[in-house]
């Protein structure tokens, strides 16, 4: 099981119900937890796993080989991001524009284009109790998270329960994150921008076919938008969080719910049920 848990907008809740569903099946089945909010990673904060191994993670982007090119355009032609710009008697190469695809090496006639890696960031293995824990950190500066999302993602152990903790929004690293679950989990909250970015959450999970299920965090705050929106469009509410001081607390402390109040765990794991369900 693939399980990722996403979320229109930030600071809706997404971590802490990663966080708290994972450790909640501790002792039901072994799981495995990839944080691909690789722009902002938190769920180590809850999580605390032991740190036993990091990787620095690199981007292959092009390096023309000048004695080699005849100018002919052929890799500005091919580049769908624009980041290579042929010149009379030069070849200019925008690294930072590079989504490392490697077209232009590969279409090259001249065979005059090496690829040399460029570090966007690392990978960091770790364990908390039988939790195994994986996070990406994309080093600062960089934009092109994708690719150590997709890096994380190559160290799934399809032998766990996978849970991924996705970037908030709708837009490439989103969609990277959530390739490939069998179902999603979206947190949202009952506010008119919450319906608005859950809308087109949504659109999304339904134009890559992944099943899902919202959950609903400060669910007393706000109107009955979200929920009426859910009613119409068919979509389960599977879990309602209410506002509670104590949540925030322990979430300002580094604590998780379950950890102060232990009679979630249970919910969790009827949560989870309902997610088993869901999948095709
Ligand atoms: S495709 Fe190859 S030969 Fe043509 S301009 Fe680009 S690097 Fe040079
Ligand atoms: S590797 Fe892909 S993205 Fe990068 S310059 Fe070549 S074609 Fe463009």
């Amino acid at each position: 099981m693939i399980l990722s848990i996403a979320s229109g907008k930030g600071g809706t809740g997404k971590t802490t119900v990663a966080v708290n569903l994972a450790l909640s099946l501790e002792g039901s089945c072994s799981v495995q937890f990839l944080d691909c909010d690789v722009e902002e990673p938190n769920a180590h904060f809850f999580l605390k796993p032991l740190i036993h191994q990091s990787q620095p993670v690199f981007l292959p982007v092009p390096e023309i080989v000048e004695e080699k090119c005849t100018y002919c355009g052929k890799c500005a032609e091919v580049c769908a991001y624009n980041a290579i710009a042929v010149l009379k008697d030069t070849v200019l190469v925008f690294p930072e524009l590079c989504h490392g695809c490697g077209g232009c090496s590969l279409l090259c006639p001249e065979q005059a284009i090496k690829e040399k890696g460029k570090r966007i960031g690392v990978m960091e293995f770790g364990a908390a109790n039988d939790l195994q824990f994986i996070h990406g950190k994309l080093d600062i500066g960089q934009a092109m998270s994708p690719p150590l999302i997709r890096e994380v993602k190559n160290h799934m152990n399809r032998e766990r329960t996978i849970i991924i903790d996705a970037p908030p929004g709708t837009s490439c690293p989103v969609i990277e994150s959530v390739k490939g679950s069998d179902v999603s989990l979206l947190v949202t909250e009952p506010t008119p921008f919450g319906l608005n970015d859950l809308r087109l959450a949504v659109e999304t999970l339904r134009e890559l076919k992944i099943p899902f299920g919202i959950i609903l965090n400060r669910a007393d705050i706000g109107d009955k938008q979200v929920q009426d929106y859910c009613l119409k469009e068919n979509i389960p509410v599977l879990m309602t969080i209410p506002t509670d001081r104590n949540i925030a607390v322990a979430y300002s402390e580094g604590k998780t719910i379950i950890e102060t109040q232990p009679a979630y765990k249970q919910k969790f794991l009827e949560l989870f049920k309902k997610v088993q369900k869901l999948k095709k």
